[in-house]
């Protein structure tokens, strides 16, 4: 046990849960973890679906090799093996009003030649038009990725705007510039070698979720599903009791909270708390079908419904993000609007139809514009003991894997200096990759 530290009681068992628990246990902190489903992960896991007998993902989600946050959560659940990529930053698109496929291919190195090479950059367009993109770095909190890039021009349509989608799960007319920004600094501004995509080979729980639990448990941590929290006590600077539908729990001297529900769940618990309000929906289908093992991990679509359609090992499943206009439609539109688009990006029959399970997230994450992101809390309250965890937390970065991760290390990070007991900065939990081995060396991805 740490001196002065109590026991670190996380509220929510998602992937900022998961990760504010991991670094307190690897650090030498007691810790206890609650979540209020019979599952741990949230909005990122896998789960049986009966219809369909196979296990399916919530959402389809994509790492790239430059999120050293998620990565470094990974290697410390001893789960980095168990994602797998193409060996090179490589993104194949179609178009599917004109059927024109190209593979968009950074260069490894940091200096951009790849925008001088017309095999690597987007069909129709010139290095010159790619330089435009620094307008995001000058743009001013309020501006909106539309606002500050040409709209017009073929790179937007075919590389800024699907990025922009797909890192913020938000149109271009609406999402934060500076955001969009920020991610392209930390993933293309860093050269192909950071852009390299990667997916779970076999699912979100089998990387994410439980090696988690498992290196959680190995580390005598205390796990309670089934425990929801209704209320939250406070006397004066501190909390002083959780109010679980299982039970009451009381926090003692040098205890420590770590909220780490949905943003909603964590303005209903906490007085007075500020948080973005309006959500953007993903829509995924599951599509069980047969795909060449040696066809593309993911297709990229430009002009059709889906944005992003995934090779699974039981079939296809496509994504749209800030699904706003889909969403309300009936799942056997869905179905068949959106398997057109995965037959035509795989090379497949259109017709029949394969047996698919629609997904609607109406709430997959806050939306990523300039007046929600100044809604954004920092992971710190007025309550000494009482920290906030979740995408949804300022931590400059998209609702996504990386900024939940990114969070749970830094809510486990104050809650150790609020005990008097400082810990080295989050950057020791951060892991950089090559295409071969982890920063130590010891994990090399699946190809
Ligand atoms: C369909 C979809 C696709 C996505 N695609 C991507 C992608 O490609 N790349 C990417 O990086 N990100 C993606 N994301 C976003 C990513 O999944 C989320 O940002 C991340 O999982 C959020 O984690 P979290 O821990 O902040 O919140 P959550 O996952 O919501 O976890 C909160 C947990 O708290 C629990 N809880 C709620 N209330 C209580 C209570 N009262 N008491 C106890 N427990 C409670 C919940 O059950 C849940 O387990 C996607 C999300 C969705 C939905």
């Amino acid at each position: 046990m740490i001196r002065g530290l109590g026991t670190v009681h996380v509220v929510g068992a998602g992937l900022a849960g998961l990760a504010a628990a991991v670094r307190i246990a690897v650090e030498g902190g007691g810790v206890r973890l609650y979540e209020a489903g019979l599952h741990a992960g949230g909005r990122c896991r896998s789960y049986l679906d009966a219809e369909l007998g196979c296990r399916i993902d919530n959402g389809n989600h994509l790492l790239l090799a430059g999120n050293h946050r998620a990565l470094g959560y990974l290697e410390r659940i001893g789960a980095l093996d168990t994602l797998e990529g193409p060996s090179d930053a490589a993104f194949p698109f179609v178009d599917a009003k004109t059927g024109r496929r190209w593979t968009l291919r950074p260069n490894r190195g940091v200096l951009p030649w790849w925008i001088l090479s017309a095999k690597r950059r987007v069909p129709g367009t010139r290095a010159a038009d790619y330089l435009a993109v620094l307008a995001l770095r000058r743009a001013d909190p309020s501006t909106t990725v539309v606002e500050a890039l040409d709209g017009d021009q073929e790179v937007f349509r075919c590389l800024w705007e699907p990025l922009a989608v797909a890192a913020l799960n938000t149109c271009a007319d609406r999402a934060s510039a500076r955001l969009f920004w920020r991610i392209l600094a930390e993933t293309l501004g860093c050269g192909g070698e950071a852009c390299r995509p990667l997916v779970p080979r076999d699912g979100l729980s089998e990387t994410f979720v439980d090696p988690a639990l498992a290196r959680l448990r190995a580390q005598g941590a205390e796990i309670c599903f089934g425990a929801r929290l209704r209320a939250v006590h406070f006397a004066l600077d501190h909390v002083t009791e959780l109010e679980f539908d299982t039970g009451p729990v009381g926090l003692g001297r040098g205890d420590s909270l770590i909220l780490a529900v949905p943003a909603a769940v964590a303005a209903r618990l906490v007085p007075a708390l500020t948080v973005p309000d309006v959500y953007s929906p993903i829509v995924n289908a599951h599509f069980r079908c047969a795909v060449p093992a040696s066809s593309p991990y993911f297709v990229g679509m430009i002009g059709g419904n889906a944005e992003w359609i995934f090779r699974k090992r039981e079939g296809l499943s496509t994504t749209v993000s800030a699904a706003d206009t889909v969403v309300d439609r009936p799942a056997e539109e869905l179905r068949d609007l959106l398997w057109r688009d995965a037959a035509l990006a795989y090379q497949l029959p259109p017709h029949p139809v394969p047996p698919g399970r629609i997904v609607k997230e109406r709430r997959a994450t806050f939306l990523a514009s300039p007046a929600q992101l100044l809604r954004r809390p920092g992971p710190t309250t007025r309550w000494k003991n009482l920290l906030l965890a979740g995408d949804y937390v300022d931590t400059g970065l998209p609702a996504a894997i990386e900024g939940a991760i990114a969070s749970g290390f830094t809510a486990a990070r104050r809650a150790f200096e609020v005990a008097g007991a400082p810990l080295r900065s989050d950057r020791h939990w951060a892991t950089r990759v090559t295409s071969k081995t982890s920063e130590n060396g010891s994990a090399p991805f699946h190809e």
